[in-house]
């Protein structure tokens, strides 16, 4: 049985307005070469001014990562040539990253686990390359945007821990709007690295780079963990490489060897000065944090009383679970608002492919409507009729429960002088009953017709029991 061990670095691209050494936009763009700047094509003569916004969202990633962040933090020169690095060096953090030493909690199949950072570094984007036949195109809009590099240590040891913790941090950029964390558009990009040993010393780890879905990279791990094993079994060595994954035919391919790895230079980059971090400052940031998903997912199973899976759900985006909160510090019932968010709702918002922010039933009707059915004003039937009302036609609940003469009949005397009508009526199936045939659905209808459905179903089982019992 071999080990598996898994460390990863997530490159995320950081929502700031402006790149991160120049003025031009950090934005998508559907023509090419549009948001650049001379500092971004590495013009002679150019200065690099650091972005504060970038900045400052690096140094609250970090502290949402549980990292230690330095005094003074410098960026470096990282030299390497490639043509999507116009300057022939990358602005990155070697010497004094934003953050070292930090941590995030997953839970795996109900077991928590702290998986290590190693650190958090700020530094720049490339320009992206389109390869063609014979020729590639180079668009520089990319180059030069912030990106953080997350790199955590080697403690993962399943394709399920790695993607439990791509999650968990694509949350923590979510939550924190430090970025926007979309793999779709490339904003994240994961690089693999893995090793197979007997013990609990580290095998030769090989890599494979940018890889920009959470499934791809499980079908990465878990393809090479089988190359790894197979090259071990057979009396081979695991050379220390980066490889390229081919998702078609579920293989790993040798790019080149990283044994005598290009030694990148690193020098402090000159032109931006050292940035001081003060306390106040770390204070301030620390308290723009909000509660982050692992720690709501407790809350929510601890205090509420919700099953990990229902806490989970309304987790998943931070709007839904502001939400809900609202909804608990309203004074709703914690598991009837779990219960209308986690099906109602959000089947109401993946069907109109809304997002919660433009839903017009606001937390406070919400709770409105969950009153009234815990209340019996309203069966929980109707609930849902009023509900699909209240989206319908952008009005309150208690107005579309008039409006549809929906209140229930909870009156104890109302029903039972139906009943005792009903009963009175027909002997002849209270007889029946008695000799063992169902005629008490029977009467349960007959009130509902009368009433239009209005008389509460429970109240009214009972009523029909205790009459027929008398007779
Ligand atoms: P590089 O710059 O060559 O990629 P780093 O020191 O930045 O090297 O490490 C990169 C990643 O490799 C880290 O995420 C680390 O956890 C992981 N790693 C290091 N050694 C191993 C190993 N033996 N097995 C698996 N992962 C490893
Ligand atoms: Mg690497």
């Amino acid at each position: 049985m071999y080990k598996v061990t898994i460390g990863l670095e997530v490159h995320c691209e950081v929502k700031t307005n402006s790149k991160n050494f120049s003025s031009a936009k950090n934005a998508y763009s559907e023509y090419p070469n549009e948001n650049v700047s001379v500092v971004d094509l590495g013009l002679p003569g150019i200065l690099p001014v650091a972005n504060k916004e970038a900045f400052r969202k690096s140094l609250l990633m970090a502290l949402a990562l549980n990292c230690k962040t330095p005094d003074i933090v410098m960026f470096d020169r990282k030299n390497y040539y490639y043509p999507d690095l116009p300057k022939g060096y990358q602005i990155t953090q070697e010497t004094k990253p934003v953050g070292v030493n930090g941590y995030v909690m997953i839970n795996v199949d109900g077991e928590d686990k702290k998986i290590g950072i190693n650190n958090i570094h700020l530094e720049e984007d490339t320009a992206s390359l389109d390869h063609f036949k014979d020729y590639s195109l180079i668009d520089y809009n990319r180059a030069g945007v912030p990106l953080l590099e997350t790199v955590t240590e080697p403690c993962m040891h399943s394709s399920t821990e790695a993607i439990a913790f791509l999650e968990a941090l694509k949350g923590i950029f979510l939550y924190t709007g430090v970025s926007e964390a979309r793999t779709d558009k490339g904003q994240m990009r994961v690089d693999v690295n893995i090793s197979l040993s007997k013990d609990d010393t580290l095998g030769t780890r090989t890599e494979m780079k940018n890889i920009n879905s959470f499934n791809s990279v499980r079908l990465a791990i878990e393809t090479e963990i089988k190359r790894q094993k197979e090259v071990l079994e057979n009396g081979g060595v695991i050379l220390q490489e980066t490889r390229r994954f081919d998702e078609d035919t579920l293989t790993t391919h040798s790019l080149r060897s990283k044994v005598d790895a290009v030694d990148y230079k690193y020098y402090i980059e000159p032109n931006i000065p050292p940035i001081k971090i003060t306390d106040e400052w770390i204070d301030e940031i620390k308290s723009e944090i909000p509660m982050l998903q692992f720690d709501r997912i407790n809350k929510y199973m601890e205090v509420y009383g919700l099953s990990r899976y229902d806490s989970e759900i309304l987790v998943k985006d931070k709007a839904v679970s502001d939400y809900f909160e609202e909804c608990v510090f309203i004074g709703c019932n914690p598991k009837s608002i779990s219960n209308w968010i986690t099906t109602s709702v959000l089947g109401y918002l993946n069907k109109n492919e809304l997002d919660i922010k433009d839903l017009s039933l606001t937390p406070k009707m919400l709770c409105e409507l969950i009153d009234m059915v815990d209340n019996n004003k309203i069966s929980s039937k109707q609930s849902k009729e009023v509900f699909s009302k209240c989206l319908e036609e952008n009005k309150e609940p208690n107005i579309v429960v008039k409006e549809l003469g929906l209140t229930q009949i909870t009156d104890d005397k109302t029903i039972r002088d139906i009943v005792t009508k009903l009963l009175d009526e027909r002997p002849d199936l209270i007889e029946d009953h008695r000799k063992g045939k169902n005629t008490f659905d029977y009467f349960v209808g007959q009130v509902m017709k009368e009433t239009r459905g209005k008389a509460n179903p429970v109240l009214t089982r009972d009523i029909i029991n205790e009459e027929m019992e008398k007779r």
